[in-house]
C-alpha cells in the first residue's frame, strides 16, 4: 500500500472543490484544528516519524520529539473528552504551520470548515464542545468522501494483515521514539 495514496486523493479532491468555488475557509497559517485530538493509523505514525528523522534538522527533530513525549505524557492523564477540551498544540506545529504537511494524516487533510469564525469560537470556548455553539460547518460531499476513504483504508489494512486500529497521534509517535531508543531487541 502506498502510504501517501490516500493523502494525494484527498488533496486532489479538495483542490477540485476549491477550483469549483467551494467555500472552504481553511488557509495556510490558520491552525485552530491543530490543537485538537487527532486519531491516526499506525502507518501514518510511521510516515510522520520517518519525516521527522529524515526531513527535519537535528535541532528541529529533537524539539519536535520532546514535544511529542511531553504531549503524550499529558494526554496519558486525560480522558479523550478532556483532551479534546485541552487545546493542546500538536507537536508538529511549528511557527503556526504543520512541519510535516507533506505526510500529514488523513484526519488532518480531511478536516475543513466553511467558517473561520466558528473554528475560532470552538477554540476559545472548549466547554461548548458538543453543543451547536461550536459545531463546525463542513461540506457534506467532502466529509462523506473522507469518511469513505478512511473506511476503505481500514479495510485494505485489515485484509493485508497490517495494524488497522487508529490511535492518538502523540501516543503512537511516542511508541516509535521509544522503540528506536531501545534499539534492536
Ligand atoms: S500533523 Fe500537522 S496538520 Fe495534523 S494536527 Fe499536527 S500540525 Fe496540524
Amino acid at each position: 500500500m502506498d502510504p501517501n495514496q490516500q493523502l494525494r486523493a484527498l488533496d486532489a479532491r479538495f483542490a477540485a472543490a476549491r477550483a469549483e468555488g467551494a467555500p472552504i475557509a481553511c488557509v495556510a497559517g490558520c491552525n485552530f484544528c491543530c490543537h485538537q485530538r487527532v486519531g491516526i493509523f499506525p502507518f501514518e505514525a510511521l510516515a510522520l516519524y520517518r519525516h521527522l528523522r529524515t526531513q527535519q534538522s537535528p535541532a528541529q527533530a529533537a524539539a519536535i520529539s520532546q514535544r511529542i513525549l511531553d504531549n503524550a505524557r499529558r494526554i496519558d492523564a486525560l480522558t479523550a473528552d478532556e483532551h479534546r477540551r485541552a487545546n493542546l498544540a500538536c507537536a508538529f506545529l511549528q511557527d503556526g504551520r504543520c512541519s510535516a504537511y507533506a505526510v500529514r494524516p488523513q484526519a488532518c487533510a480531511a478536516y475543513h470548515s466553511t467558517s473561520r469564525e466558528r473554528c475560532e469560537h470552538a477554540f476559545t470556548h472548549p466547554d461548548d464542545m458538543g453543543t451547536p455553539a461550536n459545531s463546525r460547518p463542513v461540506l457534506l460531499e467532502l466529509q462523506m468522501y473522507a469518511a469513505t476513504l478512511r473506511e476503505t483504508t481500514q479495510a485494505a489494512l485489515e485484509s493485508a494483515g497490517f495494524p488497522a486500529s487508529q490511535g492518538e497521534l502523540h501516543q503512537l509517535l511516542r511508541a516509535l521514539i521509544e522503540d528506536d531508543a531501545a534499539g534492536p531487541g
